[in-house]
């Protein structure tokens, strides 16, 4: 038997006039997803629990069968594992962003906040800035690492978990009322600012027509996580497929094994073909029982606010990983079971996550019960069928009933 979970990561959304009072998922040509529910069994699950916030961090972990109440010790520390970071005990880790402020004259306070991600920086480019801020605003208590694109780490020796807000969530907004209350913390954003705005890469950047990566933007904080293994808890060896570091990260800290697919990149032109060949290797040939397939591309679609690209992040998603997987496992002869869903919705209508709960759908190959289900919200809502603590899933996709 093999276990695979297909994550579309923020594709859950809420009824758009635009789509005549459908969701993105609801309105996009997913005629594999709807195929495997009118065989199996869809419903709601509640991934992120009541009080928190609707993170892909607390989301996948509970995806996982990691049940965040328990596990969760913020974002930053888990994309550290991905990084090679080795965090002590009594360590803060927290979130660096490249981010593009607005340029006008006068306080720092008073910008805006224009891009959290710097139109996706280079990490090329990115590790050239973080050296410069590096040379100025490095010591003994704080060290900076080089992650992937705009996100980046620094390791506050002996911190303090602190509040702080995710860039992606004030977009557009006055950054005054939301920087950071420390006052060290916010004396290095501003700094960073003077550091980074005529950085030669950023006056190349401009020249491009690219935006700036001009100031640092701290953000998840959080302590050294302790995660069990994957295959301790459920018997199962597994494997992650994604091409962001905090799930890589995750699968670091649950001692899953890390694929790397060439090309994928956590956007809607990634290698949706490279993913679903990379389950099927690892599953048909290499041995393992459990693939997590990740796929960012519609919640930064969401994030965007862009309706036609992220419906066709989820055709994509659907045409390109869905089907193959499917057909390659057939093909196999193996018995699998497959659940598919999104972390969390990334809503068009406010371009950021809410905590409400997901559709999900569970497919095993040795059933075909035909139901006249399709997938998508409003139908996974009508099916009755709840799970109210999201880290249950696992266990039952596990359970061979
Ligand atoms: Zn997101």
């Amino acid at each position: 038997m093999k276990y695979i979970v297909v994550l579309g990561d923020g594709m859950a959304d809420e009824p758009l006039e635009e789509l005549g009072g459908k969701t993105p998922l609801e309105y996009a040509e997913t005629p594999q997803m709807d195929a495997l529910a009118k065989a199996g069994e869809i419903g709601m699950v509640k991934t992120v629990p009541e009080g928190m916030s609707p993170g892909s961090d607390t989301a996948n972990l509970s995806v996982l069968g990691y049940d965040p109440k328990i596990y969760y010790s913020g974002r930053s520390p888990l994309e550290a594992l991905n990084i090679g970071v080795d965090m002590e005990d009594g360590d803060v880790a927290v979130r660096v962003n490249l981010v593009t402020l607005s340029e006008e004259e006068g306080e720092y306070e008073e910008k805006r906040i224009l891009d959290h991600s710097s139109d996706e920086i280079s990490t090329e480019e990115a590790a050239q800035l973080l050296e410069a801020v590096r040379e100025v605003l490095e010591n003994e208590v704080f060290q900076f690492y080089v992650g992937t694109s705009y996100r980046h780490c620094l390791i506050w020796k002996k911190g303090m978990v602190m509040p702080l807000t995710p860039p992606h969530d004030i977009r557009g907004k006055k950054i005054r009322e939301y920087l950071p209350q420390d006052p060290l913390f916010l004396k290095m954003q501003k700094k960073s600012y003077e550091i980074l705005q005529n950085h030669p890469v950023n006056v190349k950047r401009r020249e491009q027509g690219l935006n700036p990566a001009n100031s640092l933007w701290f953000w998840g904080a959080g302590t050294k996580p302790s995660l069990s293994p994957f295959e301790k808890k459920f018997g199962k060896k597994g494997a992650m497929i994604s091409a962001v570091d905090l799930l890589k990260g995750i699968a670091v800290g649950t001692n899953m094994k890390n694929i790397s697919v060439e090309g994928a990149n956590g956007g809607l032109h990634t290698n949706y073909e490279g993913k679903a060949k990379a389950a099927l290797q690892v599953l048909l040939k290499d041995g393992y029982d459990f693939a997590y397939i990740h796929v960012e591309a519609p919640d930064e679609m969401g994030h965007q606010g862009s309706t036609e690209k992220k419906i066709q992040a989820i055709e994509y998603l659907d045409q390109r990983v869905i089907r193959m997987v499917k057909e390659g496992m057939d093909d196999s002869g193996e018995d699998y079971r497959m659940l598919i869903l999104p972390d969390h919705p990334t809503p068009i209508c406010v371009k950021t996550h809410t905590a409400d709960p997901v559709p999900y759908l569970l497919y095993d190959s040795r059933k075909n019960e035909k139901h006249g289900w399709k997938y998508n919200e409003a139908e996974a809502e009508k099916s009755g069928n709840r799970v109210t603590e999201g880290h249950e899933l696992m266990k039952y996709l596990f359970c061979e009933g």
